[in-house]
C-alpha cells in the first residue's frame, strides 16, 4: 500500500511539474505578449514576435510557406507552447488592426549555436554534449523525423532585416538544409567524437514527423538567406561547448 501512494505521488509530483511548466508556457505566450502589445500600444513602438515552426504542427504540407494554417492537436502535450505561439500570433494581428500598432512576426525554425544551454534538452545541444562527454547520443523514435537547423548569426541576421523592415510578417526565418535525426546523430559522431555509441529512446507525443521552411517571402521581402550550413556551425557549438564542459580536443 505505502508503495502504491508513493508510486501514485510520484506520478501527480510529475504531472504537476509538467503542468506547472505548461501552465507556465501558456501564460507567457498569451499573457505576456498581451501586456507586451499593451506597452507597445502605450509608448508607440514598433514590436517583434518571435514565432514559431510549431504553429505548422506536423505539417501536412512540406515545406511550410507561411500560408500554411498547421496542423496542431489542440489538447496534447505540446500544445501549451504550439497553441500559445497561435493566438500571440492572433492578438498581434488584433492590435495592429484595431489599435495601428506596428508588429512584426518572425516564425522561426529550429537554431543552433553557440552560447546555447547546455542541458536544455533539444537535439543539437544533446547531441554535441553527449559526443564530447562521451555518452551515447539519443535519437528519438524513429530517427527519420525531419529538422532543419539554422545557426544563430543567421537568424539574428534575419530577424534585424525583419525589424527594420516594412512587413509585418509572418515571415519564415530557417535555413531549409533538412536532415533526418539519424543523419544529425551521424554528422555529429563522425565530426566531434567517432568512438561515440548512437542509440534510439522513446520519443514524446505528437513529435512533428518533418520540417523544412519554405524561405522564399524573406529572400523577396527581406533580402535575407542563410549563409552558415551544419556543417560549418556545428564546430563553432563544439567549441564553446567544450570550454564550458571542460573537456578539450583530443
Ligand atoms: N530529439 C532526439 N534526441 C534528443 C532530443 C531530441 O532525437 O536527445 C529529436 C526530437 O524527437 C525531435 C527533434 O530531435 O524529433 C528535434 O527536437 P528539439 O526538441 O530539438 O526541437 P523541436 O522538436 O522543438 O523541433
Amino acid at each position: 500500500m505505502s508503495w502504491f501512494l508513493a508510486e501514485t505521488m510520484e506520478v501527480w509530483y510529475l504531472l504537476f511539474i509538467i503542468f506547472s511548466f505548461c501552465q507556465q508556457t501558456i501564460k507567457t505566450n498569451v499573457i505576456g505578449t498581451l501586456n507586451m502589445l499593451g506597452l507597445a500600444k502605450r509608448v508607440g513602438a514598433r514590436i517583434l514576435l518571435t514565432s514559431t515552426s510549431e504553429v505548422y504542427g506536423d505539417p501536412l504540407v512540406h515545406p511550410q510557406d507561411e500560408t500554411y494554417w498547421g496542423n496542431v492537436n489542440p489538447i496534447g502535450v505540446r500544445s501549451c507552447y504550439d497553441e500559445g505561439k497561435r493566438v500571440a500570433e492572433t492578438l498581434m494581428f488584433d492590435y495592429h488592426r484595431q489599435h495601428g500598432i506596428e508588429i512584426r512576426i518572425a516564425r522561426i525554425f529550429n537554431t543552433y549555436g553557440p552560447r546555447m544551454n547546455i542541458d536544455d534538452g533539444r537535439v543539437v545541444s544533446n547531441f554535441i554534449a553527449q559526443a564530447i562527454r562521451d555518452e551515447p547520443l539519443t535519437v528519438q523514435l524513429p530517427g527519420t523525423q525531419t529538422r532543419s537547423f539554422c545557426y544563430v548569426s543567421d537568424m539574428v541576421d534575419g530577424l534585424i532585416r525583419l525589424m527594420e523592415g516594412e512587413n509585418t510578417g509572418p515571415i519564415n526565418i530557417g535555413n531549409p538544409g533538412e536532415f533526418t535525426m539519424l543523419e544529425l546523430a551521424e554528422t555529429v559522431k563522425e565530426m566531434i567524437n567517432p568512438e561515440v555509441k548512437i542509440i534510439t529512446v522513446e520519443n514524446t507525443p505528437d513529435d512533428p514527423r518533418q520540417r523544412k521552411p519554405d524561405i522564399t517571402k524573406a529572400k523577396e521581402l527581406l533580402g535575407w538567406e542563410p549563409k552558415v550550413k551544419l556543417r560549418d556551425g556545428l564546430p563553432l557549438m563544439e567549441d564553446d561547448f567544450r570550454k564550458r564542459i571542460g573537456i578539450p580536443r583530443k
